[in-house]
């Protein structure tokens, strides 16, 4: 279906929720979810959206909104400009004092889209302007602003659950550093570098920020950790992708409770209850092709065979002859997997990836399988550049899976 057709069609939601009686809608992890729009369309039927309420994903959807709430509750952010920049010899005069590199990112930017790391003044002006460009193409808002580049930078956030009545816990802690174009392609819980103090002083961070804005339902608070020290990053006001992987580590079920919270009910955690147990991890299977820049690959499905087991969750909405469309994000399926500890975990994933077969589309597969074979990957030496710091590795060895597979078959 076009999206037209599909589940963008807001209009078309609302007759379908109203026709049958819906009183709330869960929106997902896509467009949707923070779509303002949406929201309202929602509120105009008296259908409850099962989410935060709109004012607080607009503010947190604004990049240098939500940076100067977060540093005005004292969670600790990047240094920066406070507000946008137009300016050109005011940019290279903040550039100079924050010291190169620093990085150029929309205000509006999301998705990994609109942002651009500058190592020396010659090429601000043009990273500025491109990303102006890039901004008012994709987000229909050119701001833009300028923070220190952090060059090793982990990615480490914290889900957290927040009620109508005040009640804000965190469900601990995911790590995302392995990241193509700043999008998060494999991510587990709990980071391999969580010790119990630092998830005390890190939650207790997340938890202040979303206190200082009144959120409410699921939502997480994205760090950037770096030697030592962490950052406020952004906001994320819905449930995420890889959520999978805190409800296996903390036996919780998030939608549920988000589902709760959205019908007035107090938390069913208090923070005590949240326990790490065991290691999880979750690989996005893409319609991608790993090999090629990550391009997508949309296409017929010609052949499938799930994976199962202990510690296997798979969840995916395809099947034999369904055919992946070209409208929407290419991902096919998310596979996790839950161990013991952090080996057991991968152990687990690279069993289930030897047993998950896709035909008729080039998938990631072969590149999680070559991540985690990967000497750094598996000692936890992980930081955002991952991918392109050992593309040549990664790359002759997800040639070898790909032969081996061939073998197999
Ligand atoms: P988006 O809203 O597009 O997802 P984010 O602000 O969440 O953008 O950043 C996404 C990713 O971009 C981060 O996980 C990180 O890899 C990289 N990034 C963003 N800001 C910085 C920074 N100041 N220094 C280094 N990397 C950054």
């Amino acid at each position: 279906p076009s999206p037209a057709k599909s589940y963008l069609n807001i209009e078309k939601i609302i007759d379908i929720a109203l026709e049958s009686g819906a009183d709330a809608i869960h929106p997902g992890y896509g467009f949707l979810a923070e779509n303002p729009k949406f929201g309202e369309a929602c509120e105009k039927n008296g259908i409850k959206l099962i989410g935060p309420t709109g004012d607080v994903i607009h503010q947190m959807g604004d990049k240098i909104t939500s940076k100067a709430l977060m540093k005005k509750a004292g969670v600790p952010v990047i240094e920066g400009t406070p507000e946008g920049v137009s300016d050109i010899e005011e940019a290279k005069e903040i550039a100079r004092q924050i010291g190169y590199p620093v990085i150029v990112k929309a205000s509006a930017g999301g998705g990994g889209i609109g942002m651009r790391a500058v190592y020396e003044e010659d090429e601000l002006v043009r990273a500025i302007e491109s990303t102006q460009s890039v901004a008012s193409t994709n987000f229909g808002d050119s701001t833009v602003f300028i923070e220190k580049y952090l060059e090793k930078p982990r990615h480490i956030e914290f889900q957290l659950l927040a009620d109508e009545h005040g009640n804000v816990i965190h469900v601990a802690d995911r790590e995302c550093s392995i990241q193509r174009r700043h999008q998060k392609l494999l991510e587990e819980a709990p980071s391999p570098i969580m010790t119990e103090e630092l998830r005390a002083e890190m939650g207790a961070s997340a938890v202040k920020a979303a206190e200082y804005i009144g959120y409410t339902s699921a939502g997480t608070v994205e760090f950037l950790y770096d030697n030592g020290q962490y950052y406020f990053l952004e906001m994320n006001t819905r449930i995420q992708v890889e959520h999978p992987i805190t409800e296996l580590v903390t036996n919780t079920d998030l939608i549920k409770e988000q589902i709760k919270i959205a019908n007035g009910d107090e938390l069913s955690y208090e923070q005590k209850d949240i326990q790490v147990s065991g290691h999880a991890i979750e690989c996005r299977i893409n319609a991608e092709d790993p090999l090629n820049d990550f391009a997508p690959n949309p296409g017929k499905i010609t052949g499938y065979r799930s994976p199962g087991g202990p510690g296997v969750r798979l969840d995916s909405g395809v099947y034999m002859n369904y055919t992946i469309p070209t409208f929407y994000d290419s991902m096919i399926s998310k596979l996790v997997t839950w161990g013991r500890t952090r080996d057991d975990s991968i152990a687990r994933m690279k069993r289930a990836l030897s047993e998950y077969i896709i035909l008729g589309v080039k998938t990631t597969i072969p590149f999680h399988k070559a991540i985690l074979r990967n000497p750094n990957f598996i000692s936890g030496d992980l930081n955002t550049h991952f991918i392109d710091q050992y593309k040549n590795g990664i790359e002759s060895e997800m040639v070898n899976v790909i032969a081996e597979d061939l073998e197999n078959v």
